[in-house]
């Protein structure tokens, strides 16, 4: 899968909005991305699972593992393409942990992916997690990287595919300053 084929599958399936979106955060942006809709389709997030797979040709992992929720179906296709075992780190009270009976061997090689990385905070939390219970975290992977190849996770990742979504306070906002009407992008996307 080329980074092109990836961008044009989140444009098709609406994981990828262009237009001038108010974010979460508040800040407005051309772009919005909503990963969970360009994996809805298995038969879809299967190619991606064997897409990221295929990079890791030469690497040998016992487990992957991922933050939940974002990384959970990525994750899972991810351990299917390289037939090895799946677990998830999620919060709780705030600090991500492994729980759910997951039990983690001294020096287990894991592989941690997600579905985007902006600035890495979620997959360093689940590396760091999984380490305290003796694991050796070796790579880690996204299908989009969003922070311009800049995020740092403490061990080498890949990513299939780079996008730039650029943000903005209101007042610095170019397509505020050409009065565009700002949208904010809801749960449910009416087809
Ligand atoms: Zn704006």
């Amino acid at each position: 899968m080329t980074q092109e084929q990836i961008i044009e599958h989140f444009r098709k399936t609406n994981a990828l909005l262009e237009g001038h979106f108010i974010l979460s955060s508040g800040l407005h942006s051309p772009k919005y991305l909503q990963c969970a809709l360009a994996l809805q389709n298995p038969i879809d997030a299967e190619k991606f699972g064997k897409a990221i797979a295929e990079k890791f040709a030469d690497e040998t992992f016992d487990t992957v593992a991922s933050p939940a929720i974002g990384g959970l179906v990525i994750g899972f296709v991810v351990a299917q393409a390289l037939n090895i075992q799946f677990i998830w780190t999620e919060r709780e009270n705030g600090a991500m942990t492994v729980r759910r009976g997951f039990t983690i061997e001294e020096n287990e090689r894991i592989l941690v992916v997600e579905d985007v990385i902006t600035t890495g905070g979620s997959t360093r939390e689940c590396i760091e997690a999984l380490e305290k219970h003796g694991a050796k975290v070796t790579n880690a992977a996204s299908i989009i990287d969003r922070s311009n190849g800049r995020a740092d996770v403490g061990v080498p990742r890949i990513t299939l595919a780079s996008l730039d979504v650029p943000s903005y306070e209101t007042e610095d906002c170019p397509m505020c300053a050409n009065g565009e009407i700002a949208i904010k992008p809801g749960s449910r996307i009416s087809k």
